[in-house]
This record gives structure tokens, C-alpha cells and sequence, in this order.
């Protein structure tokens, strides 16, 4: 077994605003309304166009943050980025926003996803003797921009990017510009709005999701394109497209259990397309049951498709305790799916006797299915069969998913029947590729799909069992 630290990740946040006095209040509500996209760190750079100041730390937004810490942060810009949570050790100088000051001035930088060619590049800038202070693959952004022959700022950045391959939705600040980017494949989203300041005047935001301008209530504009880089400075923004066009590719899973539903994502309402794969997902895996059981949160907007379309009526047969904390103390009697019992508690009355069908989003490593399915069966239910809104995950995200490597991937090396009868249900289907894409059609293409087929639209520079370049970076990270 490969161990945890091995994985592949860096599912992350990213917002900024540029021309507000309230810049950085308004990124910590940003960075607070995307905190599901990452909970390991949180940071915020702000800018006058003369100071520049960096807050960053450790853990949830609400708890890195108060009124002193803020107070520093003055300005009418700021960028912000929360990371995602991962197994193995992790440290304050991976967090981010990445703040630098090079021969052009200062530079700040937050990135969300994968460069997938990050430790040859590195391996490059090392022998042209950069030194790394991180061990993330974002800090090769920073040092290609500051080796540019470019001589402003932003054809620096331009042909710096031209360098990475992957995943890389950023935003990045200089003392007065406010800069966001999606790679040309658009993997990550990236969603611009506009908000009035103080005097009345516009200013522009960037966030990962919709859900951010939400809670600022600033009005969404559009989603910056693939391949688009988003330049805001004092009269508004502007936009270049510095790479050769591709073919986007935004990542479904996004869709499927990364992003809140109540956000605006790759020209869709997140619930919208939840809800559809539910409904696909009943019509073609019907099931005779007493009712649906959605799996909290993950499952519920597609067990309300699955609910519609099948007529069978929807129960809270799980009951999530919201507040649950990321280690626990196990009592020395072992508990019965421990684990999972802190989280989610199966509604004896209403299971009991009663045919289910459990409806989630998606099946991983298997372990947590495992445990939901023994709990509602103790707690009475006579049939548990299961339905799945996404196809089986073959296969690993090198593109900003954080999800283990094949070994631990359960459908990688088991059948849908071998799965069934692992997870012990009377019935398990999952959706099925061409039925995940009817609920995103007509945009079928648009999509990456590879953690379902294996096909990777940007050729990946390692495989988990090569010991790749990567994984050693990626290794030495978790160990820093
Ligand atoms: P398991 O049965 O252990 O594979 O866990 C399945 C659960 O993991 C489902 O409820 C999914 O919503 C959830 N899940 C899917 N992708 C991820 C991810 N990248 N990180 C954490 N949980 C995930």
C-alpha cells in the first residue's frame, strides 16, 4: 500500500479584489464562504500601492483570522487562498499566498491545481542556481516570472505561464495590479463580479466559485475563460490570452462533489447538474425500495433527482452532526464505525424494517461506504442497495483533486460485483460515463474526465508507480 502521503493534491482556493477600501474584509468572507475547497491554511496579501502586508496561518479561515490580524491588512486590494487539507505533515512555508520581492517589485501569488511538469521545472531553476523556500509546485511560477527576459511585469507573467503544464487557475497581486489567470484548459474554475466601493465606484473580484460573491453580495460578472489572464488595474479590466488555443477541459468532479452547490461553475448551477445526475441516475439504475436515503452532504442533491424521478419519497435516514473537529479520542471499548459514527447518525425509526437505496455522490476508497451501509443495516434496515451520481474512479486526478493513487482507488482493481460485495449492500450501480455526460451536454468535450477513463488531456511527466519526479517533491513536502 502506498502510504497516505504519497497522494496527489492541491485542491485549493483562490480569490482577490482590487478597488475596495474593505479588500481584505472582503477576502476573509471570500476565503470563509470557499473554505470546503481547503482547511490546511489560509492567507491574505494586501496592498496599498505603496505597503504591501501578508497575513498566513494554519487551519480554518474563523479561527487564523480576527479583528487584529485583519486591521494589518490594509488597502484596496488584496488576494487570498485557502489550502486543502491532506494526509501527511504540512507546514506554514507551503502555505499561501506566496508574497516575493523581485527585480520588477513586489509579487504575490495563490494558485488551485497541479502543474504536472512542476519537478523538472524546478529541477531546471535549481540547476540555474533558484532557490526554493516551499516545497510546492506553485513556487515554480514565482521563480519563471522573476528569470523572464520580459521586461514588464505583465509579459513576465505571460511567458512564465507559457512554461507550465497542467492545472493552474491563479490570482496574483503586484503593488497595483490585481491579476487572475485559468490555465488553457480551464481545469479550475475562476469566476469574476463587480461590488461598488465606498464611493460608489466598481470593484472587481475574482473568486474559485460563485458561492464567495454571494456572501459579499457582489454581482457576478462572468467566469474568466480557459486560457484567459484577467489584468484590473485602476481603470477596470482588461484581458490577453497569452496561450496557443486548447481545447477546454474543466474537471467534472467539480461538478460531481468538489464544489457548493449553490455556486455558478463552467456555465452551470452546481445543484442544477447534481439534481440531473439523479435524475439519470434513477432512470437507469430504478431500484423497488421504500425510500431514498441521501448520504449528507454529498449525496443530498442528487438523492432529491433520484427521489424525483424514481416517485419514491426522500428521508433523512442519516442525521450529519456539523461540528465535527478533525481528530477524536476513541474510547479504549472500541466503538462500531467510530469514524463515521461521530458524523453521521442513522435514524433508527425511520430505517427500521425499511427497504433503502443510499444515494451518494461517489465511492473512492471504499471505506466510508463500508462503514455507512454496516450502520444502517444495525440500525434495522432490511435491504441497503446503493446508487452512485458519478462512474466508477479508476483512476487518479493529476490535475488538483486531491484522491489516492490507483492502489487505493477501489474501483482501479475491482468490478462494480466485486465492489457490491465488499461493501456488503443488496445493490450497488453507479451512473455511467455517457449518462454523466447527457447532464452537462452540449458541452460534452469541454470536460476532463480522466479519474473515470483514464484519458489525461495533458500528458502527465510521472505514473504513481514510477516513483516519479513528482512524487518526490510531492513527498518531501508532506515531510517538511
Ligand atoms: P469512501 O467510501 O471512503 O470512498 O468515501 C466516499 C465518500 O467520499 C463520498 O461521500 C464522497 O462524497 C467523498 N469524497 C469524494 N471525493 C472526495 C475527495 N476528493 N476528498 C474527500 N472525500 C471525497
Amino acid at each position: 500500500m502506498p502510504m497516505a502521503d504519497e497522494s496527489v493534491h492541491e485542491s485549493c482556493a483562490v480569490f482577490g479584489i482590487h478597488g475596495h477600501d474593505e479588500a481584505a474584509n472582503l477576502t476573509y468572507l471570500g476565503l470563509y464562504a470557499l473554505q470546503h475547497r481547503g482547511q490546511e491554511s489560509s492567507g491574505i496579501v494586501a496592498s496599498d500601492g505603496e505597503r504591501v502586508h501578508s497575513e498566513i496561518g494554519m487551519g480554518h479561515v474563523a479561527d487564523i483570522f480576527d479583528e487584529e490580524r485583519l486591521s494589518k491588512l490594509g488597502g484596496h486590494m488584496a488576494i487570498g487562498h485557502n489550502r486543502y487539507s491532506t494526509a501527511g505533515q504540512s507546514g506554514i512555508t507551503n502555505a499561501q499566498p506566496f508574497l516575493i520581492d523581485h527585480s520588477r517589485g513586489i509579487l504575490a501569488l495563490g494558485h488551485n491545481g497541479n502543474l504536472v511538469n512542476a519537478a523538472r521545472l524546478r529541477r531546471e531553476l535549481e540547476e540555474k542556481g533558484s532557490i526554493f523556500r516551499s516545497t510546492t509546485d506553485s513556487e515554480v511560477i514565482l521563480h519563471l516570472i522573476a528569470r523572464s527576459s520580459e521586461e514588464d511585469t505583465e509579459h513576465a507573467i505571460a511567458d512564465a505561464l507559457n512554461h507550465l503544464e497542467g492545472a493552474f487557475t491563479l490570482t496574483m497581486m503586484t503593488r497595483d495590479l490585481l491579476i487572475g489567470v485559468r490555465d488553457p484548459h480551464g481545469f479550475r474554475p475562476l469566476v469574476l463580479g463587480k461590488i461598488a466601493n465606498n464611493r460608489g465606484e466598481p470593484a472587481w473580484v475574482m473568486a474559485s466559485e460563485t458561492c464567495a460573491l454571494d456572501l459579499i453580495e457582489a454581482e457576478f460578472e462572468r467566469e474568466i475563460l480557459p486560457g484567459e489572464m484577467l489584468i484590473v488595474d485602476e481603470n477596470g479590466p482588461r484581458s490577453i490570452f497569452p496561450f496557443p488555443p486548447s481545447q477546454p477541459k474543466q474537471c467534472i468532479f467539480e461538478f460531481i462533489y468538489f464544489a457548493r452547490p449553490d455556486s455558478h461553475i463552467f456555465g452551470d448551477d452546481v445543484y442544477s447538474v447534481r439534481r440531473e445526475l439523479g435524475v439519470q441516475l434513477a432512470r437507469e439504475n430504478p431500484v423497488d425500495a421504500d425510500m431514498v436515503i441521501p448520504v449528507p452532504d454529498s449525496g443530498l442533491a442528487v438523492a432529491t433527482g433520484y427521489a424525483a424521478e424514481s416517485g419514491l419519497p426522500m428521508e433523512m435516514g442519516l442525521v450529519r452532526n456539523h461540528y465535527v473537529g478533525r481528530t477524536f479520542i476513541e474510547p479504549q471499548n472500541a466503538i462500531r464505525n467510530f469514524g463515521v459514527k461521530v458524523k453521521l447518525n442513522p435514524m433508527r425509526s425511520f430505517l427500521e424494517g425499511k427497504r433503502v437505496v443510499v444515494v451518494d455522490d461517489s465511492i473512492v476508497r471504499g471505506t466510508t461506504s463500508l462503514k455507512i451501509v454496516d450502520m444502517i443495516r444495525q440500525a434495522g434496515a432490511i435491504k441497503v442497495h446503493m446508487r452512485i451520481s458519478s462512474p466508477p474512479i479508476t483512476s487518479p486526478c493529476y490535475y488538483g483533486i486531491d484522491m489516492p493513487t490507483h492502489d487505493e482507488l477501489i474501483a482501479s482493481s475491482n468490478s462494480i460485483e466485486e465492489i457490491r460485495a465488499h461493501l456488503l449492500t443488496d445493490s450497488l450501480a453507479y451512473l455511467s460515463l455517457e449518462g454523466l455526460m447527457k447532464c452537462v451536454a452540449p458541452r460534452e468535450g469541454d470536460f476532463c474526465t480522466s479519474c473515470f477513463n483514464g484519458i489525461y488531456p495533458v500528458p502527465v511527466e510521472f505514473k504513481d508507480a514510477q516513483l516519479p519526479l513528482f512524487r518526490e517533491l510531492r513527498t518531501s513536502e508532506h515531510r517538511a
